[in-house]
């Protein structure tokens, strides 16, 4: 299967026993099902393994927003993660899949994981 972004291609990837996701093998681009992505920011670091391309290289691969789900078809819709607005995401309407340019999902998690050590600290407090 070709990536939406670069035409290069996308290779199958399984972490873990329930992490399945594919990757595209030039951009490091990651094509992963919504809810996959969400066991994959509870998993403890998922992302060395998954998330390998450079950020820099993500960055520049970000700016392409025009692109079709590989499975469907289908025009992808822009999305940003609710909690870390900077982060735009591109995500299919039809199969639920979402792309993650390379560094995204560190980026994704990392934040995650420090908001939530603030929770604590704020929790405590309390
Ligand atoms: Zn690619
Ligand atoms: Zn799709």
């Amino acid at each position: 299967m070709e990536c939406p972004k670069c035409s290069g291609e996308l290779e199958t990837k399984t972490h873990g026993d329930d992490i399945k996701l594919e990757s595209c093998r030039a951009c490091y681009g990651l094509l992963v099902k919504g809810f996959i992505l969400e066991k994959m920011r509870e998993e403890f670091m998922a992302e060395t393994f998954l998330d390998i391309g450079s950020a820099s290289i993500g960055k520049k691969f970000d700016k392409i927003e025009d692109i079709q789900c590989p499975h469907c078809k289908v025009d992808m819709d822009m999305i940003v993660d609710p909690q870390q607005t900077h982060i735009g995401m591109e995500c299919c309407p039809s199969c639920d899949r979402i792309f993650l340019d390379a560094g995204e999902f560190s980026d994704l998690k990392y934040k995650t994981f420090s908001d939530k050590i603030k929770a604590l600290l704020k929790g405590r407090r309390n």
